[in-house]
Order: structure tokens, then C-alpha cells, then sequence
């Protein structure tokens, strides 16, 4: 993709790719390599703020430094929700003083951070947060629920936590945006949750009377909906143009396997190998498109719509084009490991996940009809 780079962006794409071969080839462990990754400081590039341990990079930079990550195959990322969620949310909401603990931790790979907004009764619609936080007279919140579908909560040391600090409230009103430390015994109780893949990224969280200090608070008591809804709104567009480079390969991958098993001699699977190949193109144009551009109330939403959908159907051809192959287990069946999946099979089983997480394709849907088209709003049902 031409994104037109500069010898400066050149010259930093060999640096960093330079680093990568050195270092990404011996990142097994996932926290030790957010360390890694802090201290040669990679991490918060181009935070709108400096100056907490991270370094300075134009949005060019961001998009070698993404790519080149792509390409050098280093692990899925265990502090990305620190880095791009709660960090830009700290920069735009949060105190000095907040600031200036949570950063510098995020920037160096020290701290790990999980999501906690999704409830059981809580999903796509949000508003309907029930997990409580009281102020008690210690100056102290008290956090009282559950969260569910939290990613990473098993690996992270802190949580943000939209909760309910006014019991009288409904909806939007009354909620409260909480930095909650995770290490609390018997008052913070993480419960991974078993998925089709066989393996757990997320969990159910329960909060039993956990606590969160005063000055943890973002953007004051009640001030939470508009918190929660900015950190929702971040530009995903760098790390969308990264995770192209990602599909990629990974389309590349599916390509060979049906030219290896003869699938590509369909006319029916060329067909839809070619359209997958053209849909990416169109995805990067786009991403290209809207790329440091804020204020279009659609471009998430489409971005999204399109890269969930077309990941899933890549997951479908995937196994698809290894025919019956497809349905096998790469090992023979064993009580120690009675789920072993090839790279085939979990691309199509995580990928059912893509039209759900970061909001459905359904609430996508309404949000580019009432707010680009401004169609009428979707009526609400009556409880
Ligand atoms: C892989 C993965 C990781 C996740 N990680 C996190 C995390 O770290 N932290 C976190 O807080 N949450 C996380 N989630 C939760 C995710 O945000 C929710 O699953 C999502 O918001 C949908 O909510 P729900 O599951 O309650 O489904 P529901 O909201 O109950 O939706 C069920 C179905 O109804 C449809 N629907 C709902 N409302 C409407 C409407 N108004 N109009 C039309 N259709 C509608 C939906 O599209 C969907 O098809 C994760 C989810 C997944 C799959």
C-alpha cells in the first residue's frame, strides 16, 4: 500500500525493523515482552502527550511501527488496552496527578489493564450498567457486581470500571468511571471463561465489596457515560491499517492451501478467494481515507461493519477450501490435549467473535443509519 513515506520514515522503518528481527524472535512470554517493548520505549507512540516514558512519532511512524509489527510476527499484544484504550482516556479526561501515575507504568510495560464495561444484562446496551460503587466514609469506593466477556482480566493488574455510584440513577445518568486495582483477595475474583477455541481470553469478574480510591475517579462521580463513550471513540485508524497487513498474511496463507488442495480449481472458491483479495484493497483505501480524521460520525462504524464481516468469511474459506481436511484435528485425539485446533480452524472459530466485540454489526447498523443517514431513531421497547 502506498501511504507515500519520506526518507525520514524510511530510515525509521529500518530502525525498527532492524529491532524487531532482534528482539520479536525470542517474545514467548507476553508480559516479559511488554517490558521488553517498554524499555526500548515502543510503547505510546504518538500519545498525544510526551514526556511519560514514551516516544515521539508522527502518524506516518505510528503506521511503519504497526506494520512492521505485523510483518515480524511478534505476539498478539497483552497491553494494548492500557496503551490504546485507558492511555488516550487518561490524556483527555484525567487529572495531572493520574497522569502522571498510570503512564509512565502503561509506557514501560509494567502495568496490565482490562475492560470492565460489558455486563450480563449490559451489553450493546451499555446504559444498563448495574454494577454499584458507593463512596464510603473511609473516602474509599466500594464495588459491588459483575462483569462479564472481560478480555484479558486473568493477565491484567487493573481494571476501568463503569459502575453505578447513584443508586437512584437509570440509563446514562448516575455512572462513574473507577480505576480498579485487580490484586485484591476475595474481593476481586477473576473466572476464565472456556471457548469454542478451547482456550480462555476472557472472563467473568466478580466484584465483592473490591475497592478503588477516591482520586481513581475519571472525570468526577456521575461524569462516567461521557468517559466510557470518549474511550469507545479513539481513532482505530493506525491500528487498522496494521491489522491489514495482518489479513494479509493471513489471506496469503489461505490462497496457498487451496492452490496445495486443488480447492482453487473451483471456479466458485476463485470467485470468492478474488473478492476477498479485492474487499482488503478497498478496506485500505479506506482506511487510507479517513486516516487523522476526526468528527465523521461513520467511519468506525464502517470501518468496522467491514473488517468483522470480511475476516469471518476469510475464516469460513479457510477451512472451506481444505475440504473434509478442514473438519480433522492436527493431532490425534488425547485426554491431555483434547482440543487441538490448527492455525486453519482458529481463524474460523475467533473470527465468529469479529461481528460481535467493539459492537455488533447490528448496533453498527443503527449508528450509521441514525447518525450519517439521519434516519429515525430505532424505538425503543417498552419495559
Ligand atoms: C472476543 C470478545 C471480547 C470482548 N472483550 C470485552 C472486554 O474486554 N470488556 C468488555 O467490557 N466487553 C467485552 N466484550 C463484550 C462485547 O462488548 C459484547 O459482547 C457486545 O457489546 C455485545 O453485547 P452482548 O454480548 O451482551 O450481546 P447483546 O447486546 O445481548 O446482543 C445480542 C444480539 O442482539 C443484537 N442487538 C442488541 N441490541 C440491538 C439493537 N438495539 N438493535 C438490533 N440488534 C441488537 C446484537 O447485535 C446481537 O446480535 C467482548 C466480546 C467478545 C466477543
Amino acid at each position: 500500500m502506498d501511504f507515500g513515506y519520506a526518507a525520514e520514515d524510511e530510515a525509521f522503518r529500518l530502525e525498527v525493523r532492524a529491532w524487531l528481527d532482534e528482539y520479536a524472535k525470542d517474545a514467548q512470554d507476553r508480559r516479559g515482552w511488554e517490558r521488553v517493548l517498554g524499555k526500548a520505549g515502543w510503547i505510546g507512540l504518538g500519545w498525544a502527550e510526551d514526556g511519560y516514558g514514551n516516544r515521539r512519532a508522527s502518524l506516518t511512524q505510528q503506521v511503519v511501527w504497526a506494520e512492521e509489527y505485523a510483518r515480524s510476527g511478534a505476539p498478539a499484544r497483552s497491553g494494548h488496552i492500557g496503551e490504546k484504550l485507558l492511555a488516550p482516556t487518561l490524556i483527555a479526561h484525567g487529572s495531572e496527578e493520574q497522569k502522571a501515575r498510570f503512564l509512565p507504568a502503561v509506557a514501560a510495560g509494567d502495568e496490565l489493564w482490562c475492560q470492565g464495561y460489558s455486563e450480563p444484562g449490559a451489553g450493546s446496551d451499555l446504559a444498563g450498567v448495574r454494577t454499584k460503587a458507593e463512596l464510603g466514609a473511609d473516602g474509599n469506593y466500594w464495588i459491588t457486581g459483575q462483569k462479564i466477556w472481560t478480555s484479558l482480566a486473568h493477565e491484567a493488574d487493573w481494571c476501568f470500571v463503569l459502575a453505578r455510584t447513584d443508586p437512584e440513577s437509570s440509563r446514562h445518568h448516575g455512572l462513574t468511571f473507577l480505576l480498579v486495582p485487580m490484586d485484591q483477595p476475595g474481593r476481586v475474583e477473576v473466572r476464565p471463561i472456556r471457548q469454542m477455541t478451547g482456550t480462555s481470553d476472557f472472563n467473568e469478574v466478580f466484584f465483592d465489596g473490591a475497592r478503588a480510591r477516591a482520586e481513581h475517579v475519571v472525570g468526577g462521580e456521575g461524569g462516567g457515560w461521557r468517559v466510557a463513550m470518549s474511550l469507545l471513540g479513539f481513532e482505530r485508524g493506525v491500528s487498522t491499517l496494521a491489522q491489514q497487513v495482518g489479513f494479509a498474511q493471513e489471506l496469503g496463507r489461505v490462497v496457498r492451501a487451496a492452490v496445495e488442495t486443488g480447492a482453487v480449481g473451483d471456479p466458485v472458491v476463485r470467485e470468492r478467494l478474488v473478492r476477498q483479495w479485492a474487499e482488503l484493497r478497498v478496506m485500505g483505501w479506506n482506511a487510507l481515507r479517513t486516516l487523522g480524521r476526526s468528527g465523521d460520525a461513520g467511519a468506525p462504524s464502517v470501518a468496522k461493519l467491514l473488517w468483522g464481516g470480511w475476516h469471518q468469511r476469510l475464516g469460513e474459506l479457510a477451512v472451506l477450501v481444505r475440504g473434509a481436511a478442514g473438519g480433522v484435528g492436527p493431532q490425534e485425539w488425547s485426554a491431555a490435549a483434547p482440543y487441538e485446533l490448527d492455525e486453519a480452524q482458529q481463524l474460523f472459530l475467533f473470527s465468529r467473535a469479529d461481528t460481535i466485540y467493539g459492537g455488533s454489526d447490528q448496533v453498527q447498523r443503527t449508528i450509521i443509519a441514525e447518525r450519517v443517514l439521519g434516519l429515525p431513531r430505532e424505538p425503543k421497547g417498552v419495559v
